[in-house]
């Protein structure tokens, strides 16, 4: 068994093409993401940078699926784990550089190191942006935004690699962004952005971004094992105002326990599965509807397999 799986993964590999970044086989996705759970990726492929990843995407078979994650702060992996190649951004593809037209960022940049640096340059606008502990092609794809403010407002151009590696650059507008929503196609992954921010006091930003830390840490589990906001706010209403309301808080479902601190996160409390943190998840929708009927929608990313359908990793625990 152990014998055949390697030889599987490895296989994978093999029909991978030569790039200048980092192939892994058989990965624990549960170390690359906040929830600390999931089965294994495949193979995990970390571009040296974009040109590397538009050269492995050109080259890559067309039978081998693709997902691409940032740091994993707004997914779900299956337990069964993911197979073919998870694109994982990093080093490569993170510069900041503040240039004539706006602050050049790379999509595996962090959020927060781009609120950093907008502070050390003297640039406002970009402060809701410490309080979001993803990248930014996580932030791309998910809209993201607090405290007032979301991607969709600072954006003024993201450039993207479409699954055959050719490139896309597009305004803001062509994007689609609305709340916690991106138009863009599935396939692509986004390399950098142009951020719009305007000349302000570092006093006036470091107030702001400490406003905000303190705003977050008095409400949200930002140290727990969690992937943020569960659902989506329907229009008009909280969801964690209606999860409340069914008496879904401090809900338990295996390892997995609805935050008593806000009830819109669920955590892994320790020795939670994926499917503990899914079901609890369904368990909520189903009791909101009962109750209300809205139809709560998962913000959360879900991905992957479950048990037994997934990449062949045996050895690799979740
Ligand atoms: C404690 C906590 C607090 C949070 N607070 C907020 C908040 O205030 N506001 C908010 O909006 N979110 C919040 N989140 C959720 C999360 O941080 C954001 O959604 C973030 O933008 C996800 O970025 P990521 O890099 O972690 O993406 P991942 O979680 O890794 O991926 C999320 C999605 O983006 C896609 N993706 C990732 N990188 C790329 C890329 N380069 N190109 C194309 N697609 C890509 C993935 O395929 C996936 O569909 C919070 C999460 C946590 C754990």
């Amino acid at each position: 068994m152990m014998a055949a799986s390697i030889a599987r993964n490895d296989s994978l590999v093999d029909r991978l093409p030569t790039v200048r970044g980092r192939y892994r086989a058989c990965v624990a996705v549960s170390e690359l993401v906040w929830f600390r759970v999931g089965g294994p990726a495949e193979v995990v492929f970390r571009p040296a940078d974009r040109d590397d990843l538009a050269h492995f995407l050109r080259h890559k078979p067309s039978d081998v699926p693709l997902t691409v994650i940032g740091v994993g702060s707004n997914l779900l992996v299956r337990d069964g784990g993911i197979s073919g190649v998870v694109v994982r951004l990093g080093r490569g593809l993170s510069e900041i550089t503040l240039k004539d037209d706006g602050l050049h960022v790379g999509a595996g940049a962090l959020d927060a190191n781009v609120a950093m640096t907008a502070l050390q340059l003297g640039l406002g606008g970009l402060e809701f942006l410490s309080g979001i502990p993803g990248t930014v092609g996580g932030g791309l794809r998910m809209n993201a935004g607090a405290y007032g403010a979301e991607f969709a407002d600072v954006l003024i151009r993201a450039e993207a690699v479409d699954a055959k590696g050719a490139a896309h650059s597009v305004s803001a507008k062509d994007l689609g962004l609305t709340y916690r929503h991106c138009a863009a196609p599935d396939d692509w992954i986004f390399t950098s952005a142009v951020l719009r921010a305007a000349p302000a006091e570092a006093e006036t930003i470091a107030a702001r971004m400490r406003e905000i830390r303190e705003k977050r840490e008095s409400t949200q589990p930002v140290r727990a094992r969690t992937g943020g906001s569960t659902f989506k706010n329907p229009p008009g209403n909280s969801a964690w105002k209606l999860i409340d309301g069914v008496g879904g808080r401090g809900l338990a479902r295996g390892g997995a326990r609805v935050s008593q601190q806000h009830c819109n996160f669920l955590i892994n409390e320790g020795g939670a599965t994926a499917a503990d943190i899914e079901g609890l998840g369904d368990d909520l929708i189903e009791r909101v509807r009962g109750a209300t009927g809205i139809t709560l929608q998962w913000e959360i990313q879900r991905i992957g397999a479950v048990p037994g359908s997934g990449p062949d990793c045996a050895g690799v625990s979740s």
